[in-house]
């Protein structure tokens, strides 16, 4: 098993970090081919996060004994670890949620239930997660405004000329997916945000499949608003970032209200903190944000770019070894694509597909990935789709394949 050395990526070297993959499932050796639902934790996380908990830990802001302020200066600097990361301009613009499911609710609330109002109309695509449509349905239901969806070809590329036409000064907001998590389709952010500038749109970038793959610039790409969930990027559970350009962040409405977002509190009126403390009300997840950190730094570590060539070099040698199986039907064929296959098996369902290829050791995500009407798009309900990492390597590859083919034989 190596990670080849035609790519000059030290794959074996970072699985090492990763201990939990150096186990057996089923007396066979672990394949973890689900990383776009959720990555796994190198020790270096796992290990800050225990430092916190074992060395500084304390609830943050106003302590004034010094545990409290180690603590506090330690969440604060991740807003930097996360600002430079994603090229932002300001610590301050860097807000802590649960995730990206949240940020994005956080945006459609705070930012939509100010600006939005009846006919503005807000451009989302058909190949959105779900966390991605629903907020926006339910602000087009309380306001009336209208969500329009940009289609896709049958490839899984979205079909920018019908996305121009719907362009007007009606437009307020465009929130597109950057990589789809059932496709793996990169999509053109940057031309789809340059085009919503045009309009004086709003641009929303739910970088929840890139942030861990390829180099998120978010001036680059001209967003707004951008998000992603720590999970993804090889941190905790339950952690998250939503960034906004100032000026925006400071036109919005409280999201939650309570403890820690305010200034002062009266029994008639209460004045609301800056930003970001006035979007993160309530003691936050303090060890989600320390493993965020940690995550961050992992991966600056190693080097976005270094991972990015990897993973296309994996998704390339796993398309070529998975075209020699007539049987498989690759769902999402764009041009740019990230590390993941979603593919279906002739006549068998992709839940016995995972079960079978869980006995052979092979963990992949089975259903709709939270995409339906992107399933809805190829008329069916459900692909298997195995995601891969820069801890998976070549034979880990090799062994899914394998798998697959036990699988046909097994129905045949
Ligand atoms: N957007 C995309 C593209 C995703 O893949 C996911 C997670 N599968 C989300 C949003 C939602 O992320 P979370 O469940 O962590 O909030």
């Amino acid at each position: 098993m190596n990670s080849d050395s035609n790519c000059q990526f030290d794959a074996l070297k970072y699985r090492a970090d990763f201990p939990i993959l150096s186990q057996e499932m089923s007396g066979k050796k672990l394949v973890y081919l689900d990383s776009a639902a959720s990555t796994q934790k190198p020790r270096q996380v796992v290990e800050a996060m225990m430092d916190l908990y074992y060395k500084y830990y304390a609830n943050i802001h106003r302590g004034v004994y010094q545990l409290s302020q180690k603590t506090t200066d330690a969440y604060e600097g991740v807003r930097t670890i996360v600002k430079e990361y994603i090229n932002a301009n300001l610590d301050e613009e860097i807000i802590f949620t649960r995730g990206a499911t949240e940020s994005l609710n956080l945006i459609a609330h705070s930012y939509g239930k100010v600006h939005i109002k009846e006919d503005d109309e807000i451009i989302v695509s058909e190949m959105e997660h779900h966390a991605n449509i629903v907020p926006w349905q339910q602000l087009c239901k309380e306001t009336g405004a209208i969500l329009r969806y940009i289609p896709f070809d049958d490839n899984g590329e979205l079909i920018l000329e019908e996305y121009e036409k719907m362009l007007s000064n009606k437009t307020k907001i465009v929130s597109v997916v950057h990589i789809s998590n059932s496709l793996g389709t990169i999509n053109p952010i940057k031309y789809i945000f340059a085009k919503a500038k045009e309009v004086g749109a709003v641009t929303i970038m739910d970088a929840s499949q890139s942030i861990q793959h390829v180099k998120v610039d978010v001036q680059d790409v001209g967003a707004d608003f951008m998000v992603f969930s720590g999970h993804k990027i090889y941190g905790p559970t339950g952690i998250g970032v939503l960034w906004g350009r100032m000026p925006l962040l400071k036109t919005m409405q409280p999201y939650q209200t309570g403890g820690d977002m305010i200034k002062a509190v009266s029994f008639e009126r209460t004045l609301f903190a800056d930003v970001p403390a006035i979007f993160e009300a309530g003691t936050q997840n303090i060890e989600g944000a320390i493993g965020l950190g940690a995550a961050i730094n992992y991966v600056n570590s190693i080097g976005i770019e270094n991972i990015a060539k990897y993973e296309h070099y994996l998704l390339e040698y796993a398309n070529a070894k998975v075209a020699e199986i007539p049987q498989v039907k690759i769902v999402g064929t764009a041009k740019e694509k990230a590390s993941l296959i979603s593919f279906i098996l002739e006549d068998i369902h992709p839940h016995d597909v995972g079960t079978i290829l869980d006995k052979c050791g092979v963990a992949v995500r089975t259903g709709q990935h939270c995409t339906e009407p992107t399933m809805k798009h190829f008329g069916i309900t459900a692909t298997t789709r195995a995601s891969f990492a820069f801890y998976n390597t070549i034979d880990d590859i090799n062994v899914f394949i394998e798998s697959l083919k036990q699988v046909i034989e097994t129905f045949e």
